[in-house]
């Protein structure tokens, strides 16, 4: 496949192929853009047919943390790696070594984390080759379990959407469909509580639901109900792909507020919604409170400055509101319009020529 052009359509700095046959490593590192920061984004295994289905996971999946990272105030650019391989029989402790080495040699430009198919442990590996990593073991300082924390960032950001559509961030008395009972919506669903929502609750394991009714006074809604329930708010804390032609004409809702990746499951249900009135929150923009944290530990973690951090999702929320409402778009393309007006201020900003940097120049070495 024509390589360079594929990087160049969605104009990628670079992408790096590294292969260990000793270790059995085939890993692609991608780095979109890096105006803002190093590129920071995980790391993902995962037994992909082909190596051009790799690599397009990896520069998909890379642009998509520049938008996440910038959106999420971070001085940090996007960047994404993968491995080709079967994270259940193919691991181990060469392979990461390896691959660690891999992210050493681009001396910080890249900074990886966990993600799909990966795992503390593997990060801890990863750790004795290059400190480029985030996510590694508490026992090193790191930031430990993330979902209390990206719950935090989505409780945030469903006040903002509630500030805008009912006018009050009081989410006291609302109505909230929750589509998944897991790590994160265990989290969100005790802030909301704790604020008096009503929740409704579904989920593939009747054990989870239990625990959201008994601890949470939440209603069991059948799998397939979520959709129909008369909510305030409907949040996805499962699946991709769910807001789509057949779920969007059921909902009765005026926000979608919830940590899932990939939501929509194309871009144009995005306009679909704005066109319907119902406030979608960009779940890049609302689940941001993961890699806040993480990457709070390049500066030596601080969980309650993390917090503070994440608390202002509450912010970027209103700021993405305020851009769909200027400019007549749909809250998933002010999403983006919010990252790439960042990214090319702040680009200008950093454009100024500093002492420090004068070594680019090699003066030392002339005559
Ligand atoms: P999790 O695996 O703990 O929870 C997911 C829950 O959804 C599980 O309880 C599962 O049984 C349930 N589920 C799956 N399919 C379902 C269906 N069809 N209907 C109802 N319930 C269903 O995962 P999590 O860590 O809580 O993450 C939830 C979502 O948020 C994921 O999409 C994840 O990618 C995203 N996310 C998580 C974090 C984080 O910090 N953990 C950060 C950013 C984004």
């Amino acid at each position: 496949m024509r390589v360079l052009e594929t990087m160049s359509f969605y104009d990628h700095e670079q992408v790096v192929f590294c292969q260990d046959r000793t270790a059995g490593l085939k890993a692609i590192i991608a780095i979109h853009d890096t105006t803002l920061g190093p590129a920071l984004g995980g790391l993902r295994m995962w037994p992909y047919a082909t190596e051009e289905e790799a690599l397009m996971d990896v520069l998909r999946l890379s642009r998509g943390m520049t938008y996440k990272n910038a959106v999420a105030g971070l001085n940090l650019g996007g960047g994404k790696a993968v491995i080709i391989g079967d994270p259940r029989k193919d691991k181990s402790e060469a392979l990461f070594r390896a691959f660690g080495r891999c992210v050493e040699s681009l001396g910080g430009r890249y900074i990886t984390a966990e993600d799909v198919g990966t795992t503390v442990q593997d990060m801890d590996l990863i750790y004795q080759e290059t400190h480029y990593v985030t996510g590694i073991s508490p026992a090193f300082g790191s930031s430990g379990n993330p979902s209390p924390v990206t719950a935090y960032g989505v409780y945030q950001g469903m006040r903002a959407a509630a500030q805008k559509a009912f006018g009050t961030p009081s989410l006291k008395a609302k109505r909230i469909a929750m589509q998944g009972c897991g790590s994160v919506a265990y989290h969100l669903a005790r802030h909301l509580h704790e604020e008096g929502a009503e929740l409704f609750v579904t989920d593939l394991y009747e054990e989870n639901v239990e625990r959201f009714v008994r601890e949470f006074g939440a209603h069991p809604v059948a799998r397939e109900a979520i959709y129909d329930v008369e909510a305030d708010i409907f949040s996805p804390n499962a699946l991709g792909g769910i807001i789509n032609d057949d779920t969007i004409p059921r909902l009765k809702v005026k926000i979608i507020a919830g940590p899932a990746n990939n939501q929509l499951a194309e871009d144009r249900h995005g306009d679909v919604l704005y066109e319907k009135g119902i406030l979608y929150v960009p779940d890049f923009v609302i689940n941001a409170g993961g890699v806040i944290n993480v990457a709070d530990e390049l500066e030596g973690y601080n969980r309650e400055r993390a917090l503070k951090k994440v608390e202002r999702i509450y912010d970027h929320v209103l700021g993405i509101l305020e851009i769909s409402e200027r400019d007549r778009i749909s809250h998933a393309a002010a999403a983006n319009r919010l990252a790439e007006e960042r990214i090319r201020t702040i680009g200008r900003v950093r454009k100024t020529f500093l002492p420090h940097e004068k070594n680019m120049l090699n003066l030392g070495k002339r005559g």
